[in-house]
């Protein structure tokens, strides 16, 4: 990285956290209140050290391999590291001890797998169910109805610790136009609160990024995933060395 990026992402993260603490002032919310989850995919080793060194506390990874390459090479030292990709059955067994929190829990089967494996190697895993509130067929997450029988399943899991659920809504044209599924989202993670289920802690409400985490603080988000506004565009083009 050059010293001209560097003062670049400098300068993103401190006007990320700015209007962070800008839209939780608004809502009433203390900034602290709220955490910043640096959705790290595509950005390498050095830029994810360089975002930690200017102040990220928290990285969200989506690939298991990308992050397994990329912890080897120390990149998240420094902060805390979270997965919020689809996540295979079969490479579970990566993740545990490595990440604190699985936000990507869209299914009671997958759930199930990560209790067998945190079992197996005497931990407890941290996990947020993940909503499919949009509905879209072409995304993972547990439908508004299936969110109770889930969270009683998962919740008699001694090797799981629910603590809080995640959305990621349809892509939105104007910032305005998640404000209705954001909302939605709050009043589930009251209702789901409200009820106080043994082993499951509602902690975390994890919604909005680049495009609408205003919209969510306001709506109630305390944890927000953001890329582009972090790292600038993602090149999906191969990675320069
Ligand atoms: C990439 C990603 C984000 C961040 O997206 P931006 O629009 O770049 O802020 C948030 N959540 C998940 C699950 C992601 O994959």
């Amino acid at each position: 990285m050059t010293e001209q990026e560097k003062t670049a992402l400098r300068d993103r993260i401190r006007a990320v956290q700015e209007r962070v603490a800008q839209a939780a002032v608004k809502a009433g919310r203390s900034p602290e209140d709220i955490t910043l989850v640096a959705a790290t995919k595509m950005n390498d080793a050095a830029r994810v050290q360089a975002a930690i060194s200017c102040g990220i506390r928290v990285c969200g990874e989506n690939r298991v391999q990308e992050l397994l390459d990329k912890y080897a090479q120390q990149a998240y030292e420094g902060a805390d590291l979270q997965f919020i990709g689809t996540l295979q059955t079969n490479k579970i067994k990566y993740l545990i001890g490595k990440v604190s929190l699985i936000q990507s829990v869209g299914s009671v089967r997958l759930g199930e797998a990560i209790a067998k494996e945190a079992a197996k190697h005497g931990v407890r895993q941290d996990v947020l169910l993940e909503v499919n509130i949009g509905r879209e067929a072409a995304k993972s997450g547990l439908l508004l109805e299936e969110l109770d029988e889930a969270i009683a399943r998962l919740s008699a899991k001694n090797a799981l610790s629910i603590r809080g659920l995640m959305a990621i809504p349809p892509v939105a044209d104007e910032k305005t136009k998640n404000l209705s599924y954001f909302t939605e989202m709050h009043q589930v993670f009251v209702d789901i609160l409200t009820k106080k289920y043994d082993n499951v802690n509602m902690d975390y409400l994890s919604m909005g990024m680049t495009n609408d985490f205003e919209t969510a603080i306001a709506c109630g988000a305390n944890m927000i995933r953001v890329g582009t506004a972090i790292f600038g565009a993602r090149s999906y083009q191969t990675a320069s060395p």
